[in-house]
Parts: structure tokens; C-alpha cells; sequence
């Protein structure tokens, strides 16, 4: 199914974005999470592609693994930074030939070890140039990314917007937002987007603060800002894991209750491949997406 299409039936549409594990790890450790993510009944799920395209064979086959096996809509991500036309053509044929049907189209980042990558080297610079060329050549329901906060590259959000705007006219059919902390900047960037035309679904990148040091790494490469009481979160729990775990938790349910209570499209949860943290955010917003917390016990 094209997720654009459960967004024409109901709002929030709640989606998992899992990551595919190290090449060196089983993707029996990904499966079992897979079975857990099950019960939870999310509309969709999204398969993450590693940076430089690095583990992209295992995002294809858990994608496909998720639709066929478990019975949920999945969407996988794709970066084109680097690739020839060739390699982009023979991945979107992939996809294709694994049934799936909803694709997040990306620019992504430079290889962590060449911070000066050229992006002109590859077939496509922008990724709205990507979502030109799945237009033509295939039938996907297409994504991609926005910014609350603007890309970390751009100069100005103004400026950031133009060039969403730009991407969405491509032929984009929802955005995804990167995670952000403060739900002003959501509301303030939906505003600001919808004045410029920007009409299609926008879901709302929540990411869970489970440790310290992950979220100021996210932030740092993201440029995603971190509010003063989610600093001093994270000061009061640095040497309690569990501690920081559960208010992390409470946190991200308290930001997503807002954001359905004011009417947020989707919601989309970088779950960091948790099941039970998952489940436990699911539970605490049960009354307004209407979405139970599962049967079967999630670790
Ligand atoms: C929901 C979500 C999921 C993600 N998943 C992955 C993943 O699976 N794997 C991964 O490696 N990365 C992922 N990323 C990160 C993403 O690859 C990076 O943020 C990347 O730097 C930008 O990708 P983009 O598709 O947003 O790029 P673009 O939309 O191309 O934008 C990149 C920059 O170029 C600017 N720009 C766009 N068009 C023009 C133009 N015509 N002229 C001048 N400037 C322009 C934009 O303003 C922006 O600053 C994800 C991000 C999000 C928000």
C-alpha cells in the first residue's frame, strides 16, 4: 500500500524508523526486534540506509521483511549522494522487484572521512533531483526529509524552505521532519511552510533521549537544538541509565501528546531499534492515537 494513501484515511499516521544492524551483527537480532514492533501496530515502518550506502542490501531485505513476513506497510530509505545514475536505476529496480512501494528519497551526508565530498560527483546533487528521477522512471509513493530547524548545511531557513518547497514540487508525496525538541519550532515551521505552499502531509521526527552522549552526537551532526530542560535532563540522570531511560521516555510521550492533540499528520519514532522503550511511548499516548499497546511482551 502508498503510505500517502493511509494519510488520505487517518491522522496521525504513527510510523517506527528502525536501522539495520553493523554488517558484523546476525539480522536475527533485527528480526526478533521486528516481531516485537509487530504488536504494536504502527501504520508503517521505515528501514534506515547507511551513510555512503554501507549495510544497503540489509535495508531492502528487512523492508521486505516487514511488509511480507510481519504485515506492515514499510518504506525504505535511500541515499543518492555519490551514486552514478546506473547504481540509483539498479537500486529502485531492486526495490521494485522486493515489492515495495514507498520509497524516503535522500541527498544524504558526506562519508564521515571526506568532509569536503564533492556532490557534483554523483548523478544527482539534491535530493529533490532524486525525486525528479523516481517520477519518471517509477511508480513509488515518495518521501523525504524536512528540517524544523533548517538543514544544517543552510545558510538561512528561509532559504532551507525554498529549496523544501522546490523538492515537494519535484513530485514528493509526505516530508518526515528530522527529531527536534521544542514543539514551537514544529508549529512555527509547519506555519512558515504552509505559507509557502507546502501542502502535502508533514510528520513529526520524535526521537527519545535513552543517553546523553547519543543525543549530543545527534545534535552536534544534525545542528537539531537541545532545550534548557532537556539539558537539565540529562544533567540529572547522566550516571542513572535506567533513570534517564524512563524520563527520556516521559519526555518524548509529553512532546507527541501535544503534537496529536494539535493535530499533527503523522508521527514518525526514531526508535532507535528499542521495542520496549517503544512500547512503553505507545502505551502513554494509547487514549489519542487509539493504537493499544500490544499484546505480546516487547524487551
Ligand atoms: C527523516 C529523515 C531520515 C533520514 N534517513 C537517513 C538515512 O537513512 N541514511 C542517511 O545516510 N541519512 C539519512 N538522513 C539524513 C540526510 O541524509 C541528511 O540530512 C542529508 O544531509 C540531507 O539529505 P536531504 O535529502 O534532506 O537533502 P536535500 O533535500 O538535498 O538538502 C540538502 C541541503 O541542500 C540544500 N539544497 C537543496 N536544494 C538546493 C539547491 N537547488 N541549491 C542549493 N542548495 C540546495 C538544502 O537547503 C539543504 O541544506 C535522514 C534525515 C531525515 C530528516
Amino acid at each position: 500500500m502508498k503510505i500517502i494513501d493511509m494519510f488520505c484515511k487517518k491522522r496521525p499516521v504513527l510510523s517506527f524508523e528502525i536501522f539495520p544492524p553493523r554488517p558484523d551483527t546476525p539480522l536475527d537480532t533485527i528480526y526478533d526486534h521486528l516481531e516485537q514492533f509487530e504488536t504494536l501496530r504502527p501504520d508503517f515502518m521505515s528501514v534506515t540506509y547507511g551513510a555512503g550506502g554501507s549495510r544497503k542490501g540489509r535495508t531492502l531485505e528487512i523492508a521486505a521483511r516487514i511488509k511480507d513476513l510481519h504485515g506492515i506497510e514499510s518504506m525504505a530509505h535511500f541515499t543518492c549522494a555519490g551514486h552514478t545514475r546506473e547504481e540509483i536505476d539498479n537500486m529502485l529496480e531492486a526495490m521494485h522487484r522486493s515489492g515495495l512501494e514507498n520509497i524516503l528519497a535522500l541527498r544524504g551526508d558526506p562519508p564521515a572521512d571526506q568532509p569536503d565530498f564533492d556532490f557534483s560527483r554523483g548523478a544527482y546533487r539534491y535530493a529533490s533531483e532524486l525525486v525528479q528521477h523516481i517520477r519518471k522512471v517509477n511508480d513509488f509513493c515518495v518521501a523525504a526529509a524536512a528540517y524544523v530547524e533548517g538543514h544544517v548545511d543552510s545558510r538561512r531557513l528561509s532559504e532551507d524552505l525554498r529549496h523544501l518547497r522546490e523538492k515537494v514540487d519535484a513530485g514528493v508525496d509526505f516530508l518526515i521532519t528530522q527529531l527536534f525538541f521544542d514543539n514551537r519550532l514544529f508549529f512555527d515551521f509547519l506555519e512558515k511552510a504552509r505559507a509557502i505552499g507546502i501542502s502535502c502531509p508533514v510528520s513529526a521526527g520524535i526521537m527519545p533521549v535513552f543517553r546523553a552522549d547519543q543525543i549530543k552526537t545527534i545534535a552536534l551532526k544534525s545542528g537539531c537544538s537541545i532545550p534548557a530542560k532537556v539539558v537539565l535532563m540529562m544533567d540529572k540522570y547522566q550516571d542513572d541509565p535506567e533513570d534517564m531511560r524512563k524520563a527520556g521516555i516521559e519526555y518524548a510521550s509529553l512532546q507527541i501528546r501535544e503534537l496529536v492533540s494539535e493535530g499533527a499528520d503523522g508521527i514518525h519514532l526514531y526508535t532507535m531499534n528499542r521495542p520496549k522503550s517503544t512500547r512503553e511511548i505507545i502505551s502513554n499516548i494509547s487514549d489519542l492515537t487509539g493504537i493499544p499497546s500490544g499484546g505480546a511482551d516487547a524487551h
